[in-house]
């Protein structure tokens, strides 16, 4: 088979770059090519080899000045993972010929090299006690597993299974010195420390390291090249992307998921992430969901144990795949379940900012992991050594504002779409709403500085609805509310209640009209507005007097009733004003200009307040020749008609009944005496 050489680079899986002279960077020590040139031929020479089971290939540490290594795969070698800078762990056959290939570093690996320093910390501890600790021996990929048992039987090591174990490594649990004793065979690529649960058979997620026909990162190997910010450790503000989220969970709550593992690094070092939609564009974390292919050279093949992979930062990758995570939506990834979406995108993550994996079990970035809940000790020291540590300036305090709808806004949607803007909003943060009012909530989006949320078709209910947006990011809640009201139109109730009847005829030159006005939301004004021209404004609200003036002929009155919510209604009546049908007076022979006199018995007063429907008026009237008669008039209901009348003891007694309608009414009473002289009384009731 032969591999083609491309310029990509994934976590646990890398293709060469082109650099300069650089050191081998281990996870014991930095080898520095310059200063110690090809020390394995020395060893070799001096009968130092390592143990082989096979003795028919040997693994070597190289470093090459060139990414093409099909000179090499032509001589008979595998290239079998990656080290930085520039460096290779490669199989190469006992007879292969050396002879002109280009490489600047060659030695078989150490054993030393081939022991975690967590091993040797924990060997500290126990001191001189000969005790076992558990650990995990993982061989080269070209070892096959007969190969691995064999080396341990040869140890008298027995391996434990567990079942999430890759095909390369086997669970031990030795003592120190017989861990030495295992490195110093040449199949063994590392030894490292291996979780309890491991032992007890737990299940754990396993990085992605076992994509064929390219080159992982060897787990020897310390964190990949200089991350985002470049050389040292400096700063980098880089941007993310969503793509397809997969079938198995709700798109928000994986973008959710995936803006709180981006916060756990962001405070772990200087690096400030920015969501955009520009999948393609430079300096970005692209996350995807995808089985098969899915467009890089990595593909999910069916009943692969891969979990997910994400490529390195630029450099050594290429633009736009840099820094891309692919998660195997084959799995059935869920939020919190046993494939966690969040704790394969925080360990994917700490790949695509330029860290390998650490050796200490329970870190994040340990290549088996379990449900992660936030970065270990462990993983922020691996990040600090190509990142500066986060910047320590205290963010702004958060808050959240509403911008729409405003304050006492009234709307006739059933939703209504929230937005407004927030300050010192980050990584993490959620919004969320409440309408107690409509007994609703949910999330709202928010834009990807943070600075913007937008809530859409939030549900109204009828009537007066408060609603609250609430910012929270991490303990910190924010909150503001708005109180609005939604009506209906036809909510706008009218009806006018004097005059009675729609279509009236008078003789009046005004008429008081009254009537009643609702709206859950309350009523803003009652106007009026007459056919011949006349316009005013009703008094009261939900109840209201008006005050109409009337030209001869027909007066279409329309009285129109507005909401606080803007919303109009209205009912329109019919007055006819015709010419007064007052009595003629009759002819008068004498030259009597003297009017009536009269008095009025009840009611008293000229301005009377009272909640009956119907008053009885009554009086007297005198006059010097004769009283004809006594009329009288109600401006409210266009009422009019002549008292009743008798003589007695030299007057005349008269009475009448009128309705009084609900608020103003003006009542005339007018004696007539038979030379068409007359009195005029005037009062005004109020019926509330
Ligand atoms: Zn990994
Ligand atoms: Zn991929």
């Amino acid at each position: 088979m032969t591999r083609s050489i491309t310029a990509l680079w994934a976590a646990c899986v890398t293709l060469a770059a082109i650099a300069g002279a650089e050191e081998l960077r281990l996870k014991t020590r930095t080898i520095d090519p310059a200063k110690e040139s090809s020390p394995g031929l020395e060893l070799r020479a001096a009968g130092m080899n390592p143990r082989s089971l096979t003795g028919s290939r040997w693994h070597w540490l190289i470093q090459v000045n060139s990414s093409d290594l099909s000179a090499w795969e032509q001589r008979g070698a595998t290239i079998l993972a990656s080290v930085p800078v520039n460096g290779y762990i490669i199989s190469a056959p006992d007879t292969m010929n050396w002879q002109d290939l280009d490489y600047k570093y060659r030695a078989p690996i150490q054993a030393t090299d081939k022991i975690s320093p967590q091993v040797l910390s924990a060997e500290l501890i126990v001191g001189d006690e000969i005790a076992s600790s558990l650990a995990i021996v993982r061989f080269h990929k070209d070892v096959a597993p007969w190969e691995a048992d064999g080396i341990l039987d040869a140890e008298g090591v027995r391996g434990i299974r567990n079942a999430s174990l890759e095909t390369e490594d086997r669970l031990i649990e030795v003592a120190p010195a017989q861990m030495h004793a295992l490195a110093a065979w040449d199949e063994v690529e590392y030894v490292f420390p291996a979780p309890q649960g491991m032992k007890d058979g737990e299940p754990f997620l396993v990085c992605g390291g076992v994509l064929s026909g390219a080159y992982e990162v060897a787990m020897l190997a310390a964190s990949y090249g200089e991350g985002w910010d470049g050389p040292g450790r400096g700063r980098a503000s880089i941007s993310y992307s969503f793509g397809n989220l997969g079938t198995r969970t709700d798109v928000i709550q994986t973008k959710a998921e995936f803006r709180r593992a981006l916060e756990q690094w962001a405070r772990a070092a200087a690096v400030t992430f920015t969501e955009t939609t520009a999948r393609s564009a430079a300096r970005n974390i692209d996350l995807m969901f995808a089985t098969g292919d899915h467009g890089d050279p990595f593909p999910f093949t069916s009943g692969t144990s891969v979990l997910a992979h994400s490529f390195y930062p630029a450099p050594p990758n290429p633009e736009p795949i840099a820094g891309d995570i692919h998660v195997n939506d084959a799995w059935s990834w869920s939020i919190g379940g046993q494939w966690d979406v969040f704790s394969v995108v925080l360990h994917e993550l700490g790949h695509s900012l330029g860290i390998g994996h650490t050796d200490t079990p329970g870190s994040v970035m340990y290549p088996y992991y379990q449900k992660a809940t936030e970065l270990k000790q462990p993983d922020i020291d691996s990040i600090r050594q190509i990142y500066a540590a986060p910047d320590t300036t205290a963010p702004l305090a958060l808050s959240i504002t509403i911008a729409n709808p405003g304050e006492g806004a009234r709307v006739t949607t059933p939703t209504v779409n929230v937005s407004g803007s927030i300050t010192g909003g980050g990584s993490g943060m959620r919004v969320e709403y409440t309408n107690a009012s409509a007994s609703a909530s949910g999330a709202c989006l928010i834009n990807s500085v943070f600075t913007t949320y937008s809530c859409a078709a939030v549900p109204v209910t009828n009537g007066a609805n408060t609603i609250r947006v609430e910012a929270k990011l991490d303990a910190v809640t924010a909150s503001a509310e708005r109180t609005i009201s939604r009506e209906a139109p036809g909510d706008v109730l009218i009806a006018v209640t004097s005059p009675v009847t729609a279509t009236t005829t008078t003789t009046a030159s005004q008429i008081q009209a009254t009537g009643t006005a609702s709206h859950p939301g309350g009523i803003a004004s009652v106007t009026w507005v007459t056919s011949k021209g006349k316009s005013g404004s009703a008094t009261g609200l939900e109840t209201w007097q008006a005050t109409v003036p009337l030209e001869t002929g027909v007066n279409a009155i329309t009285f129109t009733v507005t909401s606080r919510t803007g919303i109009q209604s209205s009912r329109t009546i019919s007055i006819e004003r015709t010419a007064a049908t007052a009595p003629a007076p009759p002819p008068d022979p004498t030259g009597d200009k003297t009017p009536p006199r009269m008095t009025i018995q009840q009611p008293i007063g000229n301005f009377i307040i009272t909640t009956a429907s119907k008053l009885t008026f009554r009086g007297t009237a005198t006059d010097n020749i004769g009283v004809q008669q006594v009329t009288w008039t109600n401006s409210a209901g266009m009422q009019s008609g002549t008292a009743q009348a008798n003589q007695s003891a030299g007057a005349t007694n008269w009475s009448f009944d009128v309705s009084i309608a609900v608020g103003f009414n003006a009542i005339q009473v007018r004696a007539w005496d038979t030379s068409g002289n007359s009195t005029l009384y005037t009062t005004t009731v109020r019926r509330y």
